[in-house]
């Protein structure tokens, strides 16, 4: 097989990087600007670790335009630690917390609050399968919770906040690992966001958490010293080894993203790809789309045609095509395409060939 074969991948996550970016990688893999060394290799104390943490860090805030006063932190744990490090960390004045439960991982990130405070659950979707996003008024949200729980992107159901969850006064906590850098985002509005890294940004390894400064520092202290924000921001993400490759292609990726045209260019390219791929299923005789119109997200495209086993044929077929990855999470089957920042549009333009073709041979 030719060395250079790419397959078209449209994995939920781990998922696609730029290839630009895995070149670059790979180009430096041995010998990372003269050093010698591979980044793998390097000290993380070292002063070209140090500049690689530190510009990955300017841009990143370049990109979502962080204000001054939030951290940003580059952890480790994925985004299933944070389930347990913002009940810990800023469950502190009421100890109360309001959850949307939009998804599976909002589920899971409440019943791990459960453990922590008086948590409440604020609205569901379960009773719809979580085919679309659960909606509450701000009235509804008990008067001294200590913050608002929301899933941004449900990368399971192919969900998302089309419209801003309006918690009022209250503090908005997000967990956004699946939809970081796909859209513009006013971060002044959310008193934290979280990103595991593996779905839109560099490999596993790294969270991402962008934090409002003054609510750092208030855990007890009997907190495990790694669940502390406050140590990791006062050591500059540097208390321990941080994941040290995880950040160098994670700030290739801004670099790239900045080159590019920065957010506004990739969401209106993001926009694009699903619609394309929307107008598709739309129009189609044999498949289906299971989210809610109005609560589609662009970067998780889910759908059905309604028999299982047609379902796995076309998994299974379009696989042999070199598009990998289309069967829908294990937890529900169907078939699911993550149409990531560094997702080609020609990959979509294959899929709909493909489903076309599918279709008049299946239907
Ligand atoms: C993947 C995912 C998680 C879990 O991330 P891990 O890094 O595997 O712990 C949490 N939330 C969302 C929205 C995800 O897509």
């Amino acid at each position: 097989m030719n060395d250079n074969y790419r397959a078209m991948n449209f994995s939920a996550g781990p998922s696609i990087l730029p290839e630009e970016v895995l070149k670059k990688c790979a180009a430096e893999i041995l010998n990372y600007e003269g050093t010698g060394e591979s980044v793998m290799e390097m000290s993380h104390r070292s002063s070209e670790f140090k500049k690689i943490c530190e510009e990955a860090e300017m841009n990143l805030r370049t990109l979502m335009n962080i204000p001054e006063d939030y951290y940003v932190l580059f952890l480790q744990g994925g985004g299933t630690l944070q389930f347990s490090m913002i009940p810990i960390n800023l469950m502190t004045e009421s100890g109360k917390a309001d959850y949307v439960v939009s998804g599976e991982w909002g589920k899971k990130a409440y019943q791990e609050a459960l453990k922590f405070g008086d948590v409440r659950k604020l609205a569901s979707s379960e009773d719809k399968l979580f085919s679309y996003i659960p909606k509450f008024n701000k009235e509804d949200i008990r008067e001294d919770v200590d913050y608002v729980y929301v899933c941004y992107n449900n990368t399971i159901y192919g969900t998302h906040y089309n419209e801003f969850p309006d918690v009022g006064d209250h503090l908005l906590v997000a967990d956004m690992s699946s939809c970081i850098l796909s859209e513009e985002i006013d971060v002044s509005k959310f008193g934290l966001i979280f990103a595991g890294a593996q779905k839109n940004i560099a490999p596993a390894g790294l969270t991402i958490v962008i934090v409002r400064k003054d609510l750092v520092g208030k855990a007890s202290e009997k907190t495990p010293v790694y669940l502390d924000y406050g140590v990791h921001a006062k050591k500059d993400s540097m208390y321990n080894t941080p994941p040290c490759w995880s950040i160098y292609v994670a700030g290739e990726v801004f670099k790239h993203l900045i080159n590019t045209g920065g957010i506004n260019a990739v969401y209106e390219k993001n926009l694009r790809k699903a619609n394309k791929l929307y107008d598709c299923i739309d129009s189609s005789k044999l498949f289906r789309g299971t989210a809610r119109k109005e609560d589609r997200s662009i970067m998780n495209i889910t759908f059905v045609t309604g028999d299982p086993d047609l379902d796995k044929k076309f998994v299974s077929e379009a696989k042999e095509k070199g598009m990998l990855n289309l069967a829908g999470h294990r937890s529900i089957g169907g078939i699911r395409a993550s149409l990531y920042n560094a997702l080609p549009e020609e990959y979509v333009d294959a899929l709909i060939n493909f489903m076309k073709k599918f279709e008049s041979e299946n239907v």
